[in-house]
């Protein structure tokens, strides 16, 4: 008998979803398993490529000439049986390779080539100790350096759960540590000795008696031991040089959450809340897969029946997770979680260091943590037993991936409550015309709060009619109810929200006498002014050049900005305020680590009266004190070339006016729009959903839109223009063999943006509700791209893409 490994190997530019034979050592036959990564001799020169055991099989003999694994990287699967099998689902939807899928669900420490150790655990005896850590410390397990028969020792040793191996970030002290102690006698003599100083030193007495229930093996943080224990460092110094305890180094979590939370405890819910709740702890106890849409108005208590829904799946010993559009601007989110749920919760986003992901990774492996919260990537998080899945906000845009694989969270939440037989619960109060209608259809059980919490009312919604007003304003940015309300609320020393919409929309240079827009070098998009760095900059590539003086194309001086950024709309409305506190948050005041949080806190503290922001302060936020919200200019995104343009304004508007009278003071909402008669205006002002669902609903069957066709779009792009269409041209051919008269092709056209960083992009768009065949197409068109790639032609496929652009 031997043994095979079937290998996914890592070649960027020679990609397969077949996995290579390889053989394996007889040193480690019967230790590999599918999950762990490997290094193995790969193409006509034997190049050491990484790859990721998928399979292993046993064989009577094999060929000779297969060639064997060079080296383990890891000595248990990183990936478990759970995740190795949504790779593949994942490859499949998303026209993505399995070896693709399997890094994105990894976390980046694990990607990237790390120092790793191998450490011996509690369990390890003395004989294996001695031989395999002679020097009584952790080693480095670099795989190139140790043979295959240690190699194979520490396998067995892995599997018995007597080593562990710790990944390091280079040069970059990953694992953060903390003085440790640990008592060093056992608990009878720790309380003889107690006794004996008890009179003439009550301080030592008091660290003895804490010593004796701690495990000896498990130290403790120091500062951990002085508070519990009531004692100073000193005491614990004393008790280091008595040969009490020992002090050693411990290797801590990073907290990515620094702040302390307040624990709360769950509410009485009201009668909707509590219908909700029921039907989502009937479909945890039950076997079947039941998925659920939570539609509730802002402020009508969403989070609760999240939280209560998650005890639930904790009460019966199972994990849950909790995906947020995005963690940086929803802090207060992950604090409610952490107040209710504590150490249990791991928290997963970006932002995170590689150390602190991979802390917060480990944490959930090894089922520390059970209730997982993060963006969109906190799909993958390694739980097991999973008994819930919630999505909140579940129309957002983030959620779907905009680069290889191409994945919405949605759908990998749905596989995963399959394979786990849990629920899943998509929340919003503006779902997805998607999940709408898919709930009309009952594939989803609806369940509505149509209320505010408490029977508080709505906010009331006016519509400023910017064409009236300029008249009289000018070119101010605050009409005169606008300006009014504000006034009033500071007098009565309330809170105002104003949004300054961005989407669609930027600070572009613009000759007034020529017409002339300064634009990108590289990309065909206009560049943006930055007040800060007192430059143009194109957000496709980064370019950056002056702000010009004169106009290059006519020489008139009359070139000058267009549009409003947040910097200068601050600058007006502290003119007209003038003992106005402002608060900004945009891109630039939220750069550095921890500044959304800071600004909402200040905000939250009523350290300042207004906070003027970008769409990013649409989401999430409770603050009882805020009366008013403003939005300046609700129409921008209207605009653009895009169907779902009028949907995206309506959750936006909705979702902003839904910051303004949580609490017991009633709010007011001003929208300033030059499109009052818009359909997705007035809708937005009586914060009528369902309404909305119906006349978009119209829309999109007209256009033939989704939902009420499926999409997907290829993308072909290239240095040399020519080579971009004639590819297009040629995909397009091929497909049209695989479609059926009813399917509607798209192009091939430029994009909207038809050069990017000295590419060009050509694209299709199929719409199409039942094609048996195109699936295969699109396969093959994959396959067949990979060759020229090395040529420089790329080629992409969206399913589902969040806009035709
Ligand atoms: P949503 O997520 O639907 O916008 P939240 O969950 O933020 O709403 O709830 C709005 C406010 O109502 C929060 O301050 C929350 O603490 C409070 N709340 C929610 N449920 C209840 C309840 N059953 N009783 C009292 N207050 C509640
Ligand atoms: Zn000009
Ligand atoms: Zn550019």
């Amino acid at each position: 008998m031997a043994q095979i490994g079937q290998i996914l190997v890592d070649v960027p530019t020679m990609q397969t979803n077949d996995p290579y034979s390889y053989a394996i050592p007889a040193e480690w036959e019967h230790q590999l398993q599918a999950g762990m990564r490997v290094i193995v001799p790969f193409g006509r020169g034997h190049r050491m490529v990484d790859g990721v055991v998928v399979g292993v099989t046993d064989v009577t003999s094999f060929d000779g000439t297969l060639k064997p694994i060079e080296a383990v990287l890891d000595l248990s699967p990183v990936l478990n049986a759970e995740l190795q099998q949504l790779a593949d689902w994942l490859a499949d939807e998303t026209f993505a390779f399995r070896i693709t899928c399997i890094q994105t669900m990894l976390p980046n420490l694990l990607k990237t080539k790390t120092e790793r150790e191998i450490a011996p655990l509690d369990a390890i005896t003395p004989a294996e100790r001695a031989t395999y850590f002679p020097d009584g410390t952790p080693r480095p397990f670099d795989p190139d350096k140790l043979d295959e028969a240690t190699v194979a020792g520490l396998l067995k040793l892995q599997r018995a759960g007597k080593v562990t191996v710790l990944y390091h970030v280079k040069n970059q002290a990953a694992a953060k540590t903390t003085t440790g102690v640990a008592p060093l006698l056992p608990p009878d003599k720790l309380v003889e000795i107690q006794h004996a100083v008890a009179k003439r030193a009550p301080k030592q007495a008091d660290l003895l008696a804490y010593l004796q229930g701690m495990t000896p093996s498990q130290p403790q943080p120091q500062a951990k031991v002085v508070k519990a224990a009531g004692v100073s460092s000193a005491v614990i110094n004393t008790g280091a040089e008595k040969g009490w305890l020992e002090k050693s180094s411990l290797e801590v979590y990073r907290d990515p959450f620094h702040q302390p939370v307040k624990p709360t405890h769950p509410l009485t819910l009201n009668p909707d809340q509590a219908k909700a709740v029921a039907a989502i702890t009937a479909a945890i106890d039950g076997d079947d897969t039941q998925n659920f849409l939570v539609e509730g108005v802002t402020g009508s208590g969403k989070t609760e029946v999240y939280l209560q829904s998650i005890a639930v799946a904790l009460q019966q010993k199972r994990t849950a997770l909790m995906l947020v559009p995005e963690i940086a601007l929803t802090p207060q989110m992950v604090n409610r979680v952490k107040a209710r749920f504590g150490e249990q919760v791991a928290v997963l986003h970006s932002g995170l260091s590689k150390g602190e992901q991979y802390d917060e990774w480990r944490r959930i492996d090894n089922g520390e943590a059970t209730v997982v919260v993060g963006a969109r990537s906190a799909v993958f998080a390694p739980v097991k037993n999973v008994g819930l899945i919630i999505m909140d906000e579940e129309h957002e845009s983030s959620y779907k991936q905009d680069e290889t694989p191409r994945y919405h969270a949605r759908d990998v939440a749905l596989w995963r409550g399959r394979y786990n037989h849990c629920p899943v619960v998509l929340g919003s109060a503006t779902p997805s015309l998607e999940t709408r209608a898919r709930a009309a259809k009952g594939i989803y059980t609806r369940l509505v709060l149509p209320k505010r919490v408490n029977d508080r009312p709505l906010p009331t919604v006016h519509i400023v009619d910017m064409r009236a007003e300029m008249k009289s304003i000018g070119d101010s940015d605050f009409s005169t109810p606008l300006v009014a309300a504000i006034q009033a609320r500071l007098d009565r020393k309330e809170q105002v929200v104003l949004m300054l919409n961005r989407r669609g929309y930027s600070s572009f240079v613009m000759c007034r006498d020529c017409g002339f827009v300064l634009k990108c070098p590289n990309c065909d998009i206009s560049l943006t002014l930055h007040m800060d760095s007192h430059s143009m900059k194109c957000h496709y590539c980064g370019h950056e050049e002056a702000i010009p003086k004169v106009c290059p194309n006519c020489h008139s001086r009359k070139i000058r900005y267009y549009g409003t950024g947040t910097q200068k709309v601050e600058t007006a409305l502290q003119a007209q305020f003038p003992t106005a506190r402002i608060l900004r948050m945009d891109v630039d005041s939220t750069r550095r680590k921890g500044a959304h949080e800071r600004i909402l806190k200040q905000f939250g503290n009523h350290e300042a009266d207004i906070l003027l922001g970008t769409q990013m302060i649409a989401k999430g936020l409770d603050f009882p004190n805020v009366t008013l919200v403003g939005v300046l200019n609700a129409d921008t995104a209207l605009g653009l070339p895009d169907f779902r343009a009028s949907e995206r304004t309506f959750q936006l508007l909705t979702q902003v006016s839904g910051r303004a009278g949580r609490a017991t003071k009633p709010g007011e909402v001003f929208i300033q729009t030059f499109n009052p008669d818009h359909y997705a205006i007035q809708l937005a002002q009586s914060q009528d959903y369902e309404r909305f669902f119906v006349t978009e609903m119209a829309m999109r069957h007209q256009g033939s839109y989704p939902p009420y066709y499926f999409a997907v779009q290829v993308t072909a792009s290239h240095e040399d223009e020519a080579v971009a269409a004639k590819a297009m041209y040629q995909i397009v051919a091929a497909l049209k063999g695989d479609l059926s008269d009813q399917a509607i092709v798209l192009g091939p056209t430029p994009k909207a943006i038809a050069r990017v960083k000295r590419k060009y992009y050509y694209q299709v768009v199929i719409k199409y509700k039942n094609e048996p065949d195109l699936k295969a197409g699109l396969e093959q068109i994959r396959q067949a791209a990979q060759i020229p790639a090395r040529h420089g032609l790329a080629v992409t496929i969206d399913p589902e893409p969040m806009n035709f652009m």
